[in-house]
């Protein structure tokens, strides 16, 4: 129970890998705000499953990264709840698959406030209180397209680029605050985000589904196969950890040997 008495915000949180990292750091004994959209009855089902299975407290912010305030009101509440935000998981994002010229505008301002804009400010709200206590770790889920580019994929090859160049500023301004800022960057983790891109991915490069799957995804992982949420969450684990504390400003890839080629 490395965690035990931290507190957590994890967005982006019901599903796929944010609510493997919530789960991971409950099961190392710390409380867990979990943030993100679905069913209310779902999301109330997984919070009250963190708590029952890790005995921690969980609560649920509905607020939405594309707006500030909700933002702010989102930290706030994590204080209120836990008297304070030890851990800052920035981990909500979208994607939508489209070339540049056709790219909608309104899906061009959404994946920037979502992956990249929301990061700061989360982390804008936090870091007052993670520098009070003189310990915090703000981790963000960059991506292999934080290091390499796709096709089609303007708005979120920028933003994942522009979160890991975020991170590496907080990293600098945190690094006598005990305070570590860093990105974890996998490759393709199967999850509804990568299902909910292969309709528009056969569309745009004109291919059928298993072509997708195997030409398009899986072959730009030298390993052939998906990186599982877990493995992405036991990354943020360590992070967390006394062991990670001089690790800061770093980008840690879990992407099958993606970024090597
Ligand atoms: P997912 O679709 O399973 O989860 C995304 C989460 O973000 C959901 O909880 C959703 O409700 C939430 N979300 C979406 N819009 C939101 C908003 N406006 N406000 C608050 N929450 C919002 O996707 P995932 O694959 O688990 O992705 C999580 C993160 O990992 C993303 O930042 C994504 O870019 C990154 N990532 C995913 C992969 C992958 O292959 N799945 C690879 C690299 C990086």
């Amino acid at each position: 129970m490395t965690l035990k008495s931290k507190n957590a915000i994890v967005t982006g949180s019901t599903s796929g890998i944010g609510l493997a990292y919530a789960r991971a750091l409950a099961s190392e004994g710390a409380n867990v705000m979990i943030n993100g959209f679905g069913k209310a009855e779902d999301i109330e089902a997984e919070r009250a499953k963190i708590e029952s299975e890790f005995g921690v407290k969980a609560v649920y912010s509905p607020a939405d990264m594309t707006k500030p305030d909700q933002i702010a009101g989102m930290v706030k509440q994590g204080v209120d709840a836990f008297g304070s935000v030890d851990i800052l998981i920035n981990n909500a994002g979208v994607q939508h698959v489209e070339p540049i010229e056709t790219f909608p505008i309104d899906k061009w301002d959404q994946i920037i406030a979502i992956n990249m804009s929301a990061a700061f400010h989360a982390m804008r709200a936090a870091i007052p209180g993670m520098k009070a206590k003189g310990w915090g770790r703000i981790i963000s889920t960059a991506s292999a397209h934080s290091l390499v580019a796709s096709p089609f994929k303007s708005a979120y090859v920028t933003a994942k680029h522009g979160l890991v160049g975020l991170s590496k500023t907080a990293a600098l301004e945190l690094a006598t605050h005990g305070v570590t800022v860093n990105c974890i960057s996998p490759g393709y983790v199967w999850t509804p985000l990568v299902e909910n891109q292969i309709p528009d991915t056969m569309k745009a490069r004109g291919l059928t589904r298993d072509q997708v799957v195997n030409d398009v995804i899986l072959s730009a992982q030298p390993t052939k196969q998906f990186v599982t949420v877990d493995q992405v969450a036991a990354i943020a684990v360590f992070l967390c950890s006394d062991s990670a504390a001089q690790i800061t400003g770093a980008n840690i890839s879990v992407d099958g040997g993606w970024t090597a080629e």
